[in-house]
């Protein structure tokens, strides 16, 4: 059904009766290869009796270069909003001219917290070096250094924020485990980094081992995110699911599609409470578009997920099964066909029309696939919905006494000609005490990190940016109008107070980490 005048692909677009009195989809035609790639796929979905009800929607370069710097406009949000599934076509992001990425925003305005990408290779008809690789990577989406927090503070300093949240990390690590229950997966793996990162990352592993108890069938283990994303690289067949945070997550996607020689077959879900987005991971490949030499096959897999996740997993198999027949059977697209092993190079069209003759029919060599009964949509399924399960599960820990012990004042003191970082520490030192006085106790100074008063080395090199750590002084209490009045006091003295961040306990705990050398 077409509700915006967009031409229909397929015969969804002239309101068949397929389209009619299906599940509402919003669709995206994309740019470059995607109106092609989408084409095609609509079409086998509808081969294939999928019962959803296609809404298109604009979305990409034309409408950046509309003067739209989030390039989707209200009326597409309200198609999102009313619909909460989206199938995706690549688009094309303008070089320079301030344009926001897309993904980040649909993914962040939608709440779609979860990113998961399986991984597989399917040789010997798609050329891998890792035959038996068979992955799930599920990332967290919304937060960790991609909350977007950045600011300049000094003329050396940039900083960025890395958020990491405890009902984040349940969200996404439950959604890891409830993935690899309903999959029939055995194993999840952590990856972080919290021998560095002990608050942040450390949250991250310390939730992974509560929930993993709740799951005693699945086996476990954590890693490491560098020695993790090596063994992945190296022998990524020793993986099944992987949960991990945002910026690592994102990365060891890449590195796991390329070692599986399968860019082109990526899918990638988007998952949140309330909507979904269903996506190829490649781009637009402006090289090839508007040739008919495409490969379909990553958006196909992604509608493939849609269908399993709105509960249609019946038409799902029908057609991962077909397309996976296409494939042995050596029909392939200029990007996977292999000269004296492939049997036929077709175009995007012709390919789509060879999985659309195999429906019904199933691989003999390459796994055949059975979804069972998953479903992750929030209306329903025959397991009802996981996400719904998830925030239902959310764990709200009792509150914690909150206690104000000290503050960080990061002060922008640029080091005079001539001195090393250590004297212009003692320096900063004296005039911060003479200022403050006794109201709150000067306790260290780090440089990006690093101690350099009352103890340091002149060889640390430093910048301009220095962290200040103030304590109450023994026996005393602290409140935020303490804090306030310091800062009041080192504006008077003309010392650049850049920013602030407060040192509390939580029930006697410390909630900040020490300084190197502290
Ligand atoms: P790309 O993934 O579009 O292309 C990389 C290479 O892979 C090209 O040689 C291309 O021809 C080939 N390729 C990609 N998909 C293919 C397919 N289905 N079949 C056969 N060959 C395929 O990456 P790029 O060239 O770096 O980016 C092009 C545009 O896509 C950029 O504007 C970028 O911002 C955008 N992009 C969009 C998304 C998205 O919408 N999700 C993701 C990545 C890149």
């Amino acid at each position: 059904m077409t509700t915006n005048g967009k031409p229909g692909a397929a015969g969804f677009g002239q309101g068949s009766s397929t389209g009619q009195g299906g599940v509402p989809i919003a669709v995206a035609m994309g740019d470059g290869i995607g109106p092609e790639i989408m084409k095609a796929v609509l079409s086998i979905l509808e081969a294939a009796g999928a019962r959803i009800a296609p809404q298109f929607i604009d979305i990409g370069e034309k409408v950046y270069l509309a003067g739209c710097s989030s390039g989707i406009e209200a009326s597409s949000w309200d198609t999102l909003r009313r619909t909460k599934i989206f199938l995706k076509a690549p688009i094309t992001t303008p070089q320079g001219g301030g344009y926001k990425s897309l993904n980040v925003t649909v993914r962040k305005t939608l709440g779609l917290y979860a990113n998961v990408r399986p991984v597989q290779t399917f040789t010997p008809f798609v050329k891998s070096h890792f035959p038996k690789m068979d992955l799930v990577i599920v990332r967290e989406n919304e937060e960790d250094l991609y909350a977007g927090i950045e600011h300049r503070q000094t003329q050396d300093v940039y900083q960025c924020l890395k958020l990491i949240t405890r009902p984040g990390c349940e969200r996404i690590i439950r959604y890891a485990f409830e993935y690899a229950a309903s999959t029939g997966r055995k194993k999840v793996t952590c990856f972080s980094k919290d021998n560095i990162m002990k608050m942040t990352d450390g949250l991250f592993h310390r939730i992974f081992k509560e929930i993993a108890q709740e799951y005693p069938q699945i086996a476990t283990e954590h890693q490491i995110i560098d020695i993790g994303s090596a063994r992945l690289a190296a022998s990524p067949e020793r993986f099944d699911v992987i949960v991990t945070s945002n910026l690592y997550g994102d990365i060891i996607s890449d590195i796991a599609a390329e070692v599986s020689g399968s860019v082109g077959l990526g899918a990638s879900m988007n998952i949140g409470s309330e909507c979904a987005m269903f996506e190829a991971i490649h781009g637009s490949a402006p090289d090839i578009a508007g040739l008919d030499v495409a490969n379909p096959s990553g958006l196909l897999l992604a509608a493939v997920q849609m269908l399993v996740h709105v509960g249609q997993s019946d038409v799902a198999e029908r057609i991962q099964n077909a397309w996976a027949k296409t494939l042995e059977e050596g029909v392939h697209t200029a990007d996977i066909f292999q000269e004296g092993k492939s049997q036929k190079r077709v175009g995007t069209a012709a390919f789509a029309q060879a999985v659309v003759a195999r429906l019904g029919q199933e691989p003999s060599q390459l796994k055949k696939t059975s979804f069972g009964s998953q479903a992750t949509d929030p209306r329903g399924g025959q397991k009802g919905s996981i996400t719904q399960r998830i925030d239902a599960a959310l764990k709200r820990p009792a509150v914690a006494q909150k206690t104000l012990v000290g503050v960080d004042i990061f002060v922008d003191h640029p080091i005079a000609q001539g001195m090393t970082g250590q004297q212009a520490a003692a320096v900063l030192s004296e005039g911060l005490q003479r200022v403050i006085g006794n109201a709150l106790q000067l306790s260290l100074i780090t440089n990006r990190g690093v101690m350099i008063w009352p103890e340091g080395f002149p060889e640390t090199f430093c910048v301009d940016h220095w962290r200040c750590r103030f304590l109450a002084p023994k026996g005393h209490s602290l409140s935020n109008s303490d804090v306030a009045q310091a800062l009041a006091r080192l504006a008077e003295a003309k010392i650049d107070a850049v920013k602030t961040e407060n040192l509390y306990t939580f029930d006697g705990q410390l909630g900040y980490s020490l300084g190197q050398g502290e």
